[in-house]
């Protein structure tokens, strides 16, 4: 029978994809979606690989469909197809790869992860080095984290002194949390601490703003945007958010209204 002869050597990968442009897709992601029998992932994500799916069986799924998609991928993988799950960024990060593991449940079965440019990295690299010490990213999405989870976070990462990447920072329906966040941030750190704002990083529209706690609430924010913070050593010079690498020769007194910045912040 067609098709039959592969039943039981379905291939299952989850390929983070990058950012956008396709220089930052790894040549093992590229090699996933050329092998595959079946693609299957949201609207944008297919737009961003337009030009590597050739024949292959493509399901596009609406936002929000998460559950339906791994569904799918895990029963078309069973079935004997080699089927790639495509994820934005990275998988791991906010993405694929876990829903698709927790769908396969105790199913023995091979999934293959491929890790990709997540959007801090591709942000960070635009703005200069703002992650060049302990950093860490934290999602602003309370649809699939209770708020109370989220705030506690916050206020470890802005007490603990970390540049923090803000995913998810606002949409059309969720406005208060990036402002309760910067609130957070406030409470240890001078509003002069430079924050990045990085809107379609590697696409076409990419915009690039350099500005600080205070004023970044007077640039549009939406579901596109990479937030990073600086810690209390960040600064900018030019056109660059630095994070220096070492502490060895400054003192650092976070927790603490001393902070020395390089230079002011101008945005
Ligand atoms: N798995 C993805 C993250 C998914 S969460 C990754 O590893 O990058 C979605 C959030 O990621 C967005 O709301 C935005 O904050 C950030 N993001 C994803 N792609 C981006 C891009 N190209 N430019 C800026 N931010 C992006």
């Amino acid at each position: 029978m067609p098709g039959n002869h592969s039943v039981g050597h379905g291939e299952l990968a989850v390929v983070g994809i990058g950012p956008g442009n396709l220089e930052l897709m790894t040549p093992r992601a590229r090699l996933a979606i050329e092998r595959a029998e079946v693609i299957i992932g949201y609207n944008t994500y297919l737009d961003q690989i337009e030009e590597l799916i050739e024949d292959q069986e493509v399901h596009r799924l609406p936002m929000r469909k998460e559950k339906e998609r791994c569904r799918l991928a895990v029963e078309l993988a069973l079935a004997g197809k080699k089927v790639a799950v495509i994820s934005g960024g990275d998988p791991g990060i906010y993405g694929m790869a876990g829903p698709i593991l927790e769908m396969l449940g105790e199913r023995e079965f091979t999934v293959v992860i491929i890790p990709g440019v997540t959007a801090a990295v591709s942000a960070a690299a635009a703005l200069g080095a703002p992650l060049m010490n302990d950093f860490a990213v934290i999602s602003l999405s309370d649809l699939l984290t209770p708020w109370p989870v989220i705030e506690r976070r916050l206020q470890a990462c802005s007490a603990g002194d970390l540049v923090t990447a803000l995913y998810n920072p606002q949409s059309k329906k969720r406005g208060e949390q990036i402002v309760k966040a910067v609130q957070i941030f406030l409470k240890h750190r001078p509003e002069t601490t430079p924050v990045g704002l990085v809107r379609n990083s590697e696409r076409a529209a990419e915009e690039v703003i350099l500005t600080s706690l205070k004023k970044m609430l007077e640039h549009p924010i939406d579901m596109f945007t990479t937030v990073i913070i600086g810690n209390s050593q960040t600064f900018i010079r030019g056109r660059h958010m630095i994070t220096p690498r070492g502490y060895r020769s400054r003192s650092v007194k976070f927790n603490a209204p001393t902070f020395k910045l390089k230079k002011e912040v101008t945005s």
